[in-house]
């Protein structure tokens, strides 16, 4: 195995257990190990600290995996990774009321770069690192012991792999080619779930416990839901007895399968109108129009990619809730969300206290929504964390 040198002084990151080394830690590389291969990571002395994944061409040019030199990173140790992070769902699919959640989620499952997401007996695969794409042969067979799935879809993220210097394609790892629509079920809810054509990898299951939790004040309310993708809080609105929900989406393959959802539910779709279009015009026509609402859901797409573009995004952030708080009748509640890891929480609440100020409103946190246990945190790595949301009630 080729050793990897580190520089004085990047001990501690290390030695602290987070899974990066940045390209510009590296002392020097004693050989020349192909990307993804598994490397000895030492300090200026020769003394081990951990194993990982070596890739040259990624900012992160090393991914570790493993911190004690007498364990072996073999076929085993992934196997064993793998059946963990799996089994650390089983409390989620064993109440029967859900049958799609996150498998395997990255560094904080331990496997850098790979992310496995149930739906139903199908599993849509993210291969985000070149040493995840080497040990997939083992990663698929693991799941297939395990799960007996009836396909494994690749719905690897190009961006993503295009940092690792990876091309694309989305394929089909095992089984058929997943059937154009999914049923699966969540909180006692079915949906259609489009695994090859549609966002991320078909469902944005981190809001479950949200979608829960805002649905609990919807009885006899007046809803609207923005960025309701194929219905996730619009569902649980209207099964919880909402007066009337009203979702708004740019994507016309969303809103159709929100309906198609609506449907399957055998929810009353005279309660339900869904409007393709653009949030922040929607907001400003329901403005115009004089149009309020007793619950406002905000779930936008990631403002904030990285942390320089913080200061843009904050701004986004305060003016979507601000008009989102104009909109709201006295007393009602803002559910509003963010995705962007580089936002956090306590950032978020100084954006939405600008909004109040800006919308002349006073605004009283009620609770703070957070990812749920199958997006791990895990404690060396904080990066991990990105969904965060706030209920508020608005005066
Ligand atoms: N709340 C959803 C997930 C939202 S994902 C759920 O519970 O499943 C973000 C959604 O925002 C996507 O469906 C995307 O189509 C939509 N979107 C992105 N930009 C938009 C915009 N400017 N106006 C309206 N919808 C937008």
């Amino acid at each position: 195995m080729i050793d990897v040198i580190l520089k004085k002084g990047k001990e501690k990151a290390v030695h602290q257990r987070h899974p990066w080394v940045f390209s510009g830690a590296i002392e020097r590389v004693k050989g020349k190990p192909a990307n993804g291969d598994i490397v000895r990571l030492v300090n200026a002395g020769g003394d081990f600290l951990a194993y990982g994944f070596y890739n040259d061409q990624s900012r992160v040019a090393l991914r570790l995996l493993e911190w004690d030199e007498n364990t072996e990173v073999d076929e085993g140790w992934f196997r064993i990774k793998v059946a963990e992070a799996v089994a650390g769902r089983n409390d989620i699919l064993s109440t029967g009321d859900t049958n799609t959640c996150r498998l395997i989620f990255s560094e904080s499952d331990y496997l850098p770069g790979l992310i496995v997401d149930r739906y139903a007996e199908h599993l849509a695969v993210q291969v985000l690192t070149s040493g995840i794409e080497k040990m997939m042969p083992v990663i698929i067979d693991e799941l297939r012991r395990l799960l007996n799935p009836k396909s494994i879809f690749d719905k690897s993220d190009a961006s993503s792999r295009q940092h690792e210097g990876m091309d694309t394609e989305n394929v089909v790892l095992f089984g058929d080619n997943p059937p154009a629509s999914v049923e699966v079920k969540e909180n006692g809810l079915l949906y259609n779930i489009n695994i090859a054509e549609g966002q991320k990898s078909g469902f944005y299951c981190d809001q479950r416990d949200n979608r829960r939790k805002v649905a609990a004040h919807a009885k006899d309310k007046k809803v609207l839901d923005c960025f309701s993708y194929t219905g996730g809080f619009t569902l649980n609105a209207l099964y919880n007895g909402a007066a009337s929900v009203t979702s708004v989406d740019s994507s016309a393959l969303a809103i159709e399968t929100l309906k198609e959802n609506i449907q399957l539910n055998k929810l009353d779709a005279g309660k339900h109108r869904a409007i393709q279009s653009d949030v922040n015009k929607q907001l400003r026509a329901f403005k115009d129009a004089g149009e309020t609402f007793d619950i406002i859901v905000l779930d936008p797409p990631k403002y904030a990619p990285s942390r320089s573009a913080l200061d843009r995004a904050s701004r986004a952030y305060k003016d979507l809730n601000r008009i989102g708080m104009l909109l709201l009748n006295k007393g009602g509640l803002l559910a509003t969300f963010s995705c962007s890891g580089a936002m956090d929480l306590d950032t978020f609440k100084q954006v939405l206290a600008w909004a109040a100020l800006d919308a002349g409103k006073q605004v009283q946190f009620i609770s703070q929504f957070c990812q749920p246990e199958d997006h791990p945190i895990r404690s060396s790595f904080p990066e991990g964390e990105y969904l965060k949301g706030l209920f508020c009630r608005v005066f």
